[in-house]
């Protein structure tokens, strides 16, 4: 395939905005290689500014989980846009995506909008301290909840590390007060929890984990963190940016069947914009400002035309609930098609998957924590990655991401796909 156009544009962009992208991902540095420029996108397909047609597998790393441009969205945010987008005053549509989002999910009966997951996240763990009057949080290594100081922390070596912190910027004061623990590792968190007593405000946690490839709890692990968490008189925050309203209606409190205290949102929510959201029972979200002493707010939160897309998203899955089966059976579709064409090339890989996230790991053990996802062979992962693109196939350009299934994919499409992996294979 032909990039001169992407490549032209990659180094325009490069003189006016640092690595010529706004969000570091982006950047194809994990991979190699320029980035590709979108043009347009719709269903299934993106068209990058050369006119190839690729098969899209990110999905904007989630929202359009029914596809690119889909009708009733669009159509929402037209209609809406026509009447003036942004007012910084109450609309009735923020208070019918709320009713909806809190009849969707279980477990919650408030939920506040804001404008990114990273937004939620950061301000579902000011609640937790709020509300609790304690400062220490447990966050689990290889989880991603955005980019807010308290999350953008490493594991020192130590059982029980104090954070310190990955990116410069990021004081040791906010690294000292987030704890590292591994996932899928119950005895680990249980040993944080004692020698911190009575210092823990939260436990956050991706309840399906995603930004490490996707790894799924293990049996009993969420459970058991639940358990522990009311023990200790710790709230449990469920990071469901990545997995609410993609894994179930409900997503992972209803898939798995586990409460948490505090849930957050983004990617879905939002439609395709800018949206984040946390939300839980009343007597937490009523600590909140103007209510309670939490503060918390945005000159664009709640915007009509965030909220009018999203509205018409969580409409449609709401109405259509044998979407999740479909997404569901797609998925596993595609899995055994790329199992059955690595194993026959003798490629070493395991692959997670779950409801329509999946993910597939050139690594020989299991994959269920951090440590496993980084010992998967990354060479291989990049001949992949740019094997896959040249076949048409567009897949996240870092070997630590899920994979996003859209209901907009055809079978026809995922045979492509698995095609396309039998080719690149050969050449692993
Ligand atoms: C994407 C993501 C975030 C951050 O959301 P942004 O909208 O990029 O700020 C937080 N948590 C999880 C689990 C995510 O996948």
């Amino acid at each position: 395939m032909i990039y001169k156009r992407s490549s032209a544009l990659f180094a325009e962009a490069q003189k006016v905005i640092p690595g010529g992208v706004n969000s570091p991902v982006r950047a194809f540095k994990a991979v190699g290689g320029d980035p590709i420029f979108v043009k347009e996108a719709k269903g299934a397909y993106l068209y990058d500014e050369d006119n190839n047609r690729l098969i899209d597998y990110i999905n904007s790393w989630g929202p359009m989980i029914l596809g690119h441009a889909h009708p009733p969205v669009v159509e929402a945010v037209v209609e809406k846009a026509k009447k003036g987008t942004s007012f910084g005053m109450p609309t009735e549509i923020e208070t019918q995506i709320a009713e909806l989002a809190v009849q969707m999910v279980p477990n919650i009966d408030k939920i506040r909008f804001v404008n990114s997951g990273t937004e939620a996240c950061m301000s579902a763990v000011r609640l937790a301290r709020g509300y609790t009057s304690k400062d220490k949080i447990i966050k689990f290594a290889g989880c991603y909840h955005g980019h807010s100081d308290s999350f953008l922390i490493q594991a020192g070596s130590g059982a029980v590390t104090f954070g310190s912190p990955n990116s410069p910027g990021v004081t040791q004061g906010t690294a000292k007060d987030t704890l590292l623990a591994r996932y899928n590792d119950i005895k680990h968190v249980e040993e944080i929890m004692s020698s911190n007593q009575g210092e823990i405000a939260c436990v956050i946690i991706e309840p399906v984990a995603g930004n490490m490839g996707c790894i799924p709890p293990i049996d009993g692990f969420l459970e058991e963190l639940r358990t522990l968490c009311d023990t200790h008189n710790i709230l449990l925050i469920f990071d469901e940016v990545m997995t609410g309203f993609r894994l179930a209606q409900g997503g992972v409190q209803e898939l798995l069947g586990v409460n948490a205290d505090i849930v957050t949102f983004g990617k879905v929510i939002g439609g395709g914009l800018p949206v984040g959201a946390f939300a839980a029972r009343s007597e937490i979200m009523n600590h909140l400002a103007p209510l309670g002493p939490v503060y918390q707010a945005g000159t664009l939160s709640g915007n009509p035309l965030a909220m009018a897309a999203g509205l018409a998203m969580l409409t449609e899955l709401h109405t259509k609930p044998e979407i999740f089966t479909s997404l569901a059976d797609k998925t596993e579709y595609l899995h055994k098609g790329i199992a059955n064409a690595l194993t026959n090339h003798k490629v070493t890989h395991t692959i997670n998957r779950i409801g329509s996230m999946i993910s597939v790991h050139f690594a020989e053990d299991k994959v269920v924590d951090f440590d496993a996802a980084a010992k998967g062979n990354n060479d291989t992962f990049k001949k992949f990655f740019h094997g896959m693109l040249d076949n048409g196939i567009y897949i996240a350009p870092s070997a630590f991401e899920s994979w996003f299934i859209t209901d907009a994919l055809t079978y026809e499409d995922l045979d492509e796909t698995i095609k396309a992996v039998e080719e690149v294979a050969e050449i692993l």
